[in-house]
């Protein structure tokens, strides 16, 4: 694994950092105040080649692969984590459908992810009894027949992130009975406005809030044959790749968001004086700085690993898993640091650190809690 950057990666990086740092970092409190995302600062990202960084020039992605990838999204995230997860699942959307879609599914839908100006890529999934288990998951879709092959979806999804401005949702749903668990679930991509579909109000949310997260309500909703993708049958696959890459999208999130945290820490650090002195000649103060710089390097480093591996081609579910723990987990306590370093200050919303908190706690949860990744991860020890 290359430790420095090629000079693609480093494009990449500053550009994503340099419209951090001008356009989303001044927004980001109001983003979290308004609880929404300004359709330019979207459209900003698809212009830079932020919302499909991993995904062919062919269908209108960048092409710049999955460590570059990951360097982005760590650069939205240090300015607003609303705006990371928005562009992180916008293009696991956009490379899910590019690699398991068809030449015409990617064409129709991926372009218009890549711009930014039609509408964001939704991964619906969870639903409100089946989050960490999917398997479990009750919505159907059947067959018509007598309408050459559509298909009809009822059910519900839960938590479905940026839904309030879908472009397209990738919806799984059953299609064999309950019993067959997983092995009977497939994929469908639905319009964001299709009939039939129902968005539901977004969630009243701790952190991320400006990322709407909503329920969906299928009631009827038809789709042509030509809307699967992938095989019948074959969805859950689809849905447990996808979700390997969108770790090291999480993780990497999680990395700018305690990026973010320390360095405003140190400033912070150096400014507040206590005891006739600046609080960073305190040793406690000091390494608290240390323990928050060590996580974020160790999650750096597991994290680029587990973007190296996928951009080599090598299986990296393990990799991620690891690297989406470890840096959730991380950003957590190292956000909690933070607010401690702030003293009273970091409990107030004048300080961007108890909003960092609040960002990073969903980390842990989303694309897998850290429960799940255990999970992965032990399978794989005792393999
Ligand atoms: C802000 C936000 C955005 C989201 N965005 C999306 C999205 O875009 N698309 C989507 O499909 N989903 C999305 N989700 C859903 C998210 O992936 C689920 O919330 C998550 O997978 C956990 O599922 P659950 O909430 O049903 O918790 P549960 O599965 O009910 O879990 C509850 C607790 O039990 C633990 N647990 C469960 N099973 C086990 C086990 N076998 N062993 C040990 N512990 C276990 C869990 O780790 C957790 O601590 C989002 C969620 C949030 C909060």
């Amino acid at each position: 694994m290359r430790l420095s950057p090629s000079e693609t990666q480093t494009l990449v990086q500053r550009t994503a950092r340099e419209f951090a740092e001008r356009v989303v970092r001044p927004l980001a409190a109001d983003i979290d105040a308004k609880a929404r995302i300004p359709d330019a600062v979207v459209r900003g990202l698809g212009e830079l080649g932020l919302l499909a960084v991993n995904v062919s020039p062919d269908v209108g992605g960048a092409g710049a692969g999955a460590v570059a990838y990951a360097l982005a999204v760590q650069e939205i995230a240090r300015a607003c984590a609303s705006t990371a997860v928005t562009m992180s699942v916008t293009n696991m959307v956009g490379e899910a459908i590019t690699h398991f879609g068809t030449p015409a599914q990617a064409r129709h839908y991926v372009a218009d992810l890549a711009r930014g100006d039609a509408g964001l890529g939704c991964f619906a999934l969870s639903e409100a009894g089946a989050g960490s288990d999917p398997g479990a998951m009750t919505t159907t879709a059947r067959r018509d027949g007598s309408h050459g092959g559509d298909w009809v979806l009822d059910g519900a999804k839960q938590w479905i992130s940026g839904g309030s401005a879908a472009r397209v949702f990738i919806v799984w749903a059953r299609t064999r009975p309950i019993e067959a668990a997983s092995k009977g679930i497939s994929c469908f991509l639905v319009d964001g406005n299709a009939a039939g579909l129902r968005v539901g109000r977004p969630e009243d949310k701790m952190g991320v809030r400006g990322s709407s997260t909503v329920p969906l309500e299928f009631s009827g909703c038809r789709v042509p044959a030509s809307a699967m993708l992938g095989a019948e049958n074959e969805g859950f696959k689809i849905a447990m790749m996808a979700l390997d890459g969108g770790r090291i999208g999480i993780s990497s999130q999680a990395i700018g968001i305690a990026r973010a945290a320390l360095e405003e820490s140190v400033r912070y650090a150096k400014d507040r004086r206590t005891f006739g002195a600046p609080i960073a000649e305190h040793q406690a103060i000091k390494w608290k700085l240390a323990d928050m710089q060590t996580r974020i390097e160790a999650a750096h480093l597991l994290s680029m690993r587990a973007a190296w591996m996928k951009e080599t081609g090598r299986a990296f579910s393990r990799e991620a898993a690891i690297a989406k723990l470890f840096a959730s987990e991380s950003a957590i306590a190292v956000c909690n640091d933070a607010v401690q370093i702030h003293g009273g200050y970091g409990y107030t919303r004048d300080f961007a650190a108890e909003r960092h908190l609040r960002d990073a706690r969903v980390t842990t949860i989303y694309e897998g809690t850290s429960e799940i990744q255990r999970l992965v991860i032990a399978r794989s020890a005792l393999a």
